[in-house]
């Protein structure tokens, strides 16, 4: 049995997702610990295209002002490059961020507005003891730091943001995740001014569609490459991710880019992952977390804020007193208002691993842009914070 907690919510991870929620829960008046295994600033595999949708979110959260010296490199255009074709879709489409900042500040805004933060920390959510009976006032999480210290934190609601297939529930069997078998693996290049190349204007997002995996290319404010990309688990085992970046690009005629061979390259875990289920006991999960869509032109940021926008009033109502429907209704909060729309991520996805199918698919989109236009300003269309959170 664990003993009156001292925090009304943990916040398991960091990112975008973690780092609003732990700051609307504060605003809302409640106790609230923001753990991150990770000292900022930490670099995370991104493309790092916030749409127009985060950052209607941010701004809603009277964010704009705080983080606007990390949103100076607005997006403006995409342009998808496959085998000689083009299609490029203008109009109002984000900002592009550094990961390593933009995380930061959203974390320190956190911190401003009244959470406390763990920083280094990697934390495990416990089970629930076998005796234990719902007289439980919270649950428990341990925390290890990298110097072999370590404790634990009673929380009444943990909100997991921790990331793709949040690794803080590893000992909650019900959380398990499935991997889907033509996972993707993710990787990214660390943005560093030794990358050069004459081409590749800063208000634009380029995405490179390759048979065995795609790469999106924009830059940031001060000129530095952002680049993410996807590839098929058989071209990640290869090693030769620098030689596959630069072949993408050369078979789309589009400018090489200098001094790749020396950047150091980040992988990730396969993407497709879902969790079992998205809500336990006293448990939320937000974000990637709560599975992993593939952003084709940059929405895991918005997923991850909207996730965190939907939470308060559901979180505040727990903390008073847990009811366990609460679990559903965070689930069907999830699915109604925050990832409405995903169904059109995960159909481009299915087709962008078909090459026979995303061919001709993209051949048509790029004779008729005006088709693909309203798909992509669907993917990127601001959402209010009221509707989410009703
Ligand atoms: C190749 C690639 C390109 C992408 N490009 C884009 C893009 O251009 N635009 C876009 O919007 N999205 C993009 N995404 C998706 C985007 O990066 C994610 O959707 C987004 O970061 C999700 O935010 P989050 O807050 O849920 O999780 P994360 O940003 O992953 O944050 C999770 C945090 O939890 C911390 N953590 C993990 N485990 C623990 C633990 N046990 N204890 C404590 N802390 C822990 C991690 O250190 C991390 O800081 C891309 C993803 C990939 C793989």
């Amino acid at each position: 049995m664990i003993s009156a907690p001292r925090w009304n919510v943990a916040v398991i991870g960091g990112g975008p997702g973690g780092a609003l929620a732990a700051l609307l829960l504060a605003r809302a008046g409640l106790r609230v610990a923001l753990i991150e295994r990770s000292t900022a600033p930490r670099y995370k595999v991104c493309g790092g295209c916030l749409n127009e949708r985060g950052l209607s979110i941010l701004n809603e959260c009277g964010l704009g002002e705080t983080l606007r010296s990390e949103l100076t490199a607005s997006l403006r255009r995409i342009v998808f490059h496959s085998a000689g074709r083009n299609m490029a879709i203008a109009g109002q489409v984000g900002a592009v961020v550094n990961r390593a900042t933009f995380d930061a500040a959203l974390v320190s805004a956190a911190v401003d507005a009244g959470a406390q933060l763990f920083a280094g920390a990697t934390a495990t959510v416990e089970p629930i003891a076998a005796d234990a009976t719902d007289a439980i006032a919270g649950r428990t999480i341990e925390l290890r730091y990298a110097n072999g210290a370590s404790g634990l934190l009673a929380a009444e609601l943990v909100v997991v943001a921790d990331g793709l297939g949040s690794p803080s529930l590893r000992q909650l069997s019900e959380f398990d995740a499935v991997t889907a078998p033509d996972s993707r693996m993710g990787f990214g290049l660390l943005p560093r001014p030794s990358l050069v190349s004459d081409g590749y204007e800063p208000s634009t997002l380029r995405m490179v569609l390759a048979d065995d995996g795609y790469l999106g290319i924009a830059r940031l404010a001060d000129g530095r490459f952002c680049i993410g990309a996807a590839v098929d688990a058989a071209v990640a085992r290869q090693h030769k991710l620098h030689q596959w970046i630069a072949d993408a690009i050369a078979r789309c005629g589009l400018p090489e880019i200098h001094g790749l061979a020396d950047v150091a390259i980040r992988g990730t875990r396969p993407l497709t992952r879902r969790p079992a289920r998205t809500a336990g006991h006293r448990i939320f999960l937000l974000g990637d977390a709560a599975g992993y869509t593939e952003p084709i032109t940059g929405e895991g940021m918005a997923w991850a804020l909207a996730g965190a926008a939907a939470l308060p009033p559901l979180a505040v109502a727990a903390c008073r007193r847990w009811r366990p429907e609460f679990a559903m209704d965070w689930q069907r909060t999830l699915r109604q208002e925050v990832y409405c729309g995903q169904y059109v991520n995960r159909f481009l996805a299915a087709v962008l691993r078909r090459p026979r199918y995303a061919r001709p698919v993209f051949a048509a989109a790029a004779a008729f842009p005006g088709f693909a236009a309203p798909v992509v300003r669907r993917l990127n269309r601001p959402q209010s914070v009221a509707r989410i959170a009703a």
